[in-house]
């Protein structure tokens, strides 16, 4: 038992590195905030960026744009989506997912997901088949990812183009090999609550030369393609340039500036962020109420957030457990609400789906999933004090 309660905010990220303020200034003071805005001789910090995350991820080719969902969408468009075409995607995922996908003209398709929250091969293989879908955004949704060789196998035989969804995997592995490297295209996102911060943002790669010049294209490039390193030779865009619309989605010097300063400090983040979620994991293993995800030995993950399950918890119960952990500091997000709440994600609230599917495992681990996001304003010993509460509170809910 303990009566301890825990006071930080669950929201508040860490400062961004002063050499990336000052480089911010720096750009303030050029007023070239404008990608494609250059001094003679220089090298936009967009495409600085882009050369250092292309290195960082082991692709040719990389794209830095508005948004994580922005970078799916014309992901989407630049593999060769057509309007009313399936696109598969677990069921498990944020919103920005089903929505790229409908702004990129296709119709999602969803998939189940297994009690450790990875997309479950079986059913993958029958919507394949089911739906003949041409592609496929897998979604590392909280970190968690699925057995990549045998995805990818499963794409190939049934001609599926993968795309990999990695908000939440920027600098995890799968067999030794960077998540976002299995698909032909990767998708990341820089938004605040991300594994780099700069309010809004996000990257695509490949070392696909026509899908990267039709994505330069789509961001809108003004025929300024050349300004890009991290994109492959101007004589790529020749037959491409004009057949490819402008969907403007440009990121810009400031949001890169800060970046490029957090990108060298982003596997040392990944591993304090471990040692964060081994903590809690550590806590709450000794509670045999709680379920703990099983995470494969193949995953290299990144803990940035934590998924707990707890079985036989009725309405009232289930209530009851996530107000008592809020009364004592510890936000939980529970998935089986009826509302979307916050950033909750349940496929029935994207109720503009065409496709009326009843996913009934998906929605029975989902309403048995408990889920917190870990900062890294938290430390070591702020997880222990959570883990503290939550299995105190969990063992007095029955
Ligand atoms: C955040 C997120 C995205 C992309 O979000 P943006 O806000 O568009 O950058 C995509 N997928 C998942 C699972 C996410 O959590």
């Amino acid at each position: 038992m303990t009566d301890k309660v825990f006071s930080k905010p669950f929201t508040q990220q860490e400062a961004i590195p002063e050499a990336g303020i000052e480089r911010a200034v720096e750009v303030l003071r050029s007023g070239r905030l404008h990608r494609y805005n250059v001094a003679d001789g220089e090298t936009a910090e967009v495409a600085q960026l882009e050369t250092a995350f292309a290195d960082y991820i082991g692709q040719q080719y990389c794209l830095a744009c508005a948004s994580g969902g922005y970078a799916m969408h014309i992901a989407l468009k630049a593999a060769g989506i057509k309007h009313g075409d399936k696109v598969l995607t677990n069921a498990f995922t944020l919103a920005p997912v089903p929505g790229a996908i409908n702004n990129a003209g296709g119709e999602p398709v969803l998939v189940e997901i297994d009690e450790n929250y990875l997309v479950d091969l079986k059913h993958l293989e029958q919507m394949m088949i089911e739906f003949r879908a041409g592609f496929f955004i897998i979604s590392h949704m909280r970190g968690h990812i699925a057995d990549m060789d045998a995805i990818v196998k499963l794409c190939d035989q049934h001609q599926v183009i993968l795309i990999e969804d990695c908000a939440h995997t920027m600098g995890a592995y799968w067999n030794g090999k960077r998540s976002g490297t299995f698909g032909r295209i990767g998708c990341f996102s820089t938004q605040t609550y991300k594994h780099l911060n700069s309010g809004e943002g996000g990257f695509l790669t490949t070392d696909d030369a026509q899908i990267m010049a039709r994505a330069v294209m789509h961001s809108g490039s003004y025929m300024l393609f050349e300004r890009h390193d991290a994109a492959p030779d101007v004589s790529v865009f020749a037959d491409i340039k004009l057949d490819t619309p402008n969907y403007s989605g440009r990121m810009d010097n400031l949001r890169a500036a800060i970046l490029r300063a957090q990108l060298p400090l982003l596997d040392e983040n990944c591993r304090r962020w471990n040692d964060r979620y081994r903590a809690l994991e550590k806590v709450l293993s000794s509670n045999p109420r709680i379920q703990l995800s099983q995470r494969p030995h193949k995953e290299a993950f990144v803990g940035s957030s934590f998924q707990f399950r707890i079985e036989e918890l009725n309405q009232g119960q289930i209530d009851d457990f996530v107000q008592t952990c809020a009364a004592r500091g510890v936000e939980l997000k529970w998935f089986g609400g009826k509302e979307p709440h916050g950033f909750t994600s349940r496929y029935d609230s994207w109720r503009y789906l065409d496709n009326k599917q009843h996913l009934p495992n998906t929605l029975h681990i989902l309403a048995t999933t408990f889920d917190l996001r870990i900062p890294l304003t938290f430390s070591v010993d702020d997880m222990i004090v959570i883990g503290e509460i939550i299995s105190d509170v969990a063992s007095g809910v029955f």
